[in-house]
């Protein structure tokens, strides 16, 4: 049964359904699962954003990596003295503008990764560098700049709002201290027009807007300083299938427009396909292998990356005209 506004606009066997879709709606939610056969294509009905915008200032900066891993670890202790490797030995490296992919199952240490490279969490070995600046070493203002290049996206945007914000309080904090008033404000009009946010949503609380538009105000949020890499973890892992669509397609044109980097962590492979440049894929705490996305997806060499492949539910139905 496919449903759209509490009507029933299709039903009938799943193959057929899916197969040979009747109604536009159903032939809407097919077009938005992603997949390796959507590379490179719109995932939503809504118009690309082609035209570049601006640069994220860091990049130019730099030249080299935007983000680095040499060989981090990081073990927790566990109750009862048990030690747990959950990062162990990872080296990776992010280019400017390049869309990187983090696969593996759960507890394979994606999200530990995740946050030694936003400065959040000490390697006990190793060291992570933001725009060739290593979080160990750095201080004071070295510290700030680091943090305003690496912005982090995650799967529950509520939980990282303060709850007493508004949306406009929320996209301009990051900016206080950095810009005056006026400045401030022209910079959050901008963002909201990156992020494709309407303005009258300003004064609002986050708690009253929807899944998808309080996942484009922590997008807006971690654009407002420019920052040349963004580490989202599992950010539409929460949402249906047509709003995951809109939020993929804003990150790819946001990639686009403004040249920011993404580390994009999911366990969804057909979401990475569909999405990243190049994958690292993570089991027990290490990269078990790597490189551009089709090529280990289509020729993986791993067994454990046939058997990720091999357990990801497909339409394996007659492919449906976009
Ligand atoms: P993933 O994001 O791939 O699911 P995580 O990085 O969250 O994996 O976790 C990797 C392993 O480390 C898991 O076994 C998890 O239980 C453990 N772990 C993560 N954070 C902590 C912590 N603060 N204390 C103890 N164990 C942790
Ligand atoms: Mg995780």
């Amino acid at each position: 049964l496919v449903m759209r506004d509490g009507v029933l606009v299709e039903s009938g066997p799943t193959a057929e359904v899916l197969g040979n879709p009747r109604h536009e709606y159903t032939r809407q939610l097919l077009r938005a699962v992603p997949s390796a056969a959507t590379r490179g294509r719109r995932l939503s009905d809504a118009p690309e954003d082609a035209h570049e915008t601006e640069a994220p200032v860091r990049v130019a900066e730099t030249g080299g990596a935007v983000l680095e891993a040499s060989d981090v670890s990081k073990t927790f202790e566990l109750p009862g003295r048990r030690l747990l490797q959950a990062v162990d030995g990872v080296s990776l490296s992010v280019a400017p503008g390049q869309k990187l992919g983090i696969v593996g199952e759960s507890g394979s240490g994606k999200s530990t990764l995740a946050r030694i490279l936003l400065g959040l969490e000490t390697p006990d070995a190793g060291s992570a560098q933001v725009a060739g600046v290593d979080w160990n070493a750095a201080h004071g203002e070295a510290r700030v700049q680091a943090r305003r290049s690496v912005q982090f996206i995650s799967q529950d945007p509520l939980g990282s709002f303060d709850p007493r914000y508004t949306v406009g309080d929320i996209i301009a904090e990051p900016l206080r201290g950095v810009l005056d008033a006026a400045a401030r404000d022209a910079r959050v009009r901008e963002v909201l027009e990156l992020t494709h946010l309407e303005p009258e949503l300003l004064p609002a609380m986050p708690r009253a807007l929807s899944g998808g538009q309080r996942q484009r105000v922590s997008i807006a949020r971690a654009l407002a300083l420019r920052p040349s890499v963004l580490v989202c973890d599992e950010p539409v892992s929460a949402l249906d299938v047509s709003i995951q669509a809109q939020i993929l397609d804003l990150l790819d044109d946001l990639n686009r427009r403004t040249g920011t980097a993404l580390v994009f962590i999911s366990h969804d492979l057909g979401v990475v396909h569909h999405l990243v440049d190049d994958v690292l894929v993570m089991k027990s705490g290490r990269v078990i292998e790597s490189g551009p996305i089709d090529e280990v997806f289509d020729h993986p060499q791993q067994d454990y990356t046939k058997a990720l492949l091999a357990a990801v539910p497909t339409l394996a139905l007659t492919p449906v005209a976009a």
